[in-house]
């Protein structure tokens, strides 16, 4: 290498950590934000990144577990961002999106050995249908053992480009529907595929949610708005137990890095940004 190459490159190096210390600490007053994981099917005979194996599901709450997290609801969550009420140490809230059947065959077991509680975010309209989705008997159990249940709204609508009226629809009918079953209180929304906007936020409000959940990766801090806040999606890839630490323990890290990377290619150092591995 010439030393021209050697010194761009040291120049590159230097800008990297530069710019990765300015965003980490641009970042750094919600690293005290709370982890909201977000799974979604259990089972071992589904191979996608979104079903985890039972091995793996197992691996990650024993981890859990033997490093003292403790479970905690959405009104734990929510509570403590709006008013300070304080939780448990090692605070740790587990959502299930779409309420797949195997949520209650495979991870209900595997949560209820560590006594661990969990958050269900169903899509009403699809619960006891076509063996694929939890049964209302099955929600009633689980709901009977500590886990919060919540809406995705009816029908699983992106309520991004839905009209007001399908989403008021949409998201009054599918509380209601929990509330009934359930005899409880049904305060808590998470979007379907993420999708939301500042008016879905006021039709949220208007349906009568305390608080709705993104798929935007990060922590819940008290900084976020409470119709905003992030969970830490969790999938199924190579090394997925130590990405699962990874994220959990240095989630304000990843985005940092993610950032970084948005950076680089703005800069045109596309090769460079493929550098930085986001577990
Ligand atoms: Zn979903």
């Amino acid at each position: 290498m010439t030393s021209l190459k050697k010194k761009i490159l040291l120049c590159l190096i230097i800008s990297f950590i530069v710019l990765f210390a300015h965003i980490s600490y641009k970042h750094s007053s919600s690293w005290s934000g709370i982890p909201v994981l977000n799974y979604h099917q259990v089972n071992d005979e589904a191979h996608n990144a979104l079903t985890l194996s039972s091995y793996e599901f197992n691996a990650q709450m024993e981890y859990l577990y033997q490093n003292n997290y403790t479970t905690i609801s959405p009104n734990q969550l929510v509570d403590y961002l709006q008013y300070g009420t304080s939780l448990p140490p090692n605070p740790v809230l587990i959502t299930f999106d779409d309420g797949y059947e195997d949520n209650y065959r495979i991870a209900y077991p595997i949560l209820k050995k560590y006594n661990f509680k969990a958050t269900e975010f169903l899509i009403t309209d699809f619960v006891g249908h076509n063996g694929r989705y939890l049964t209302w008997k099955q929600v009633k159990e689980m709901g009977d053992n500590g886990f919060t249940f919540a809406s995705h709204t009816l029908s699983h609508l992106f309520l991004g480009p839905a009209t007001d009226d399908e989403i008021l629809y949409q998201l009054t009918k599918s509380r209601e529907a929990i509330e009934w079953r359930l005899n409880q209180k049904v305060e808590y929304l998470a979007y379907p595929g993420g999708a939301y906007d500042q008016r879905t936020i006021e039709l949220a409000k208007q349906a009568g949610y305390r608080a709705a959940f993104t798929i935007n990766f990060g922590r819940a801090t008290t900084e976020d708005k409470l119709f905003n806040l992030r969970r830490i999606p969790i999938f199924n890839s190579t090394h997925t137990l130590l990405r699962f630490k990874l994220r959990l323990k240095f989630t304000q890290i990843i985005i940092a890095m993610q950032e970084c990377k948005v950076i680089l290619n703005d800069w045109g150092l596309a090769q460079i940004s493929k550098w930085i591995y986001i577990p």
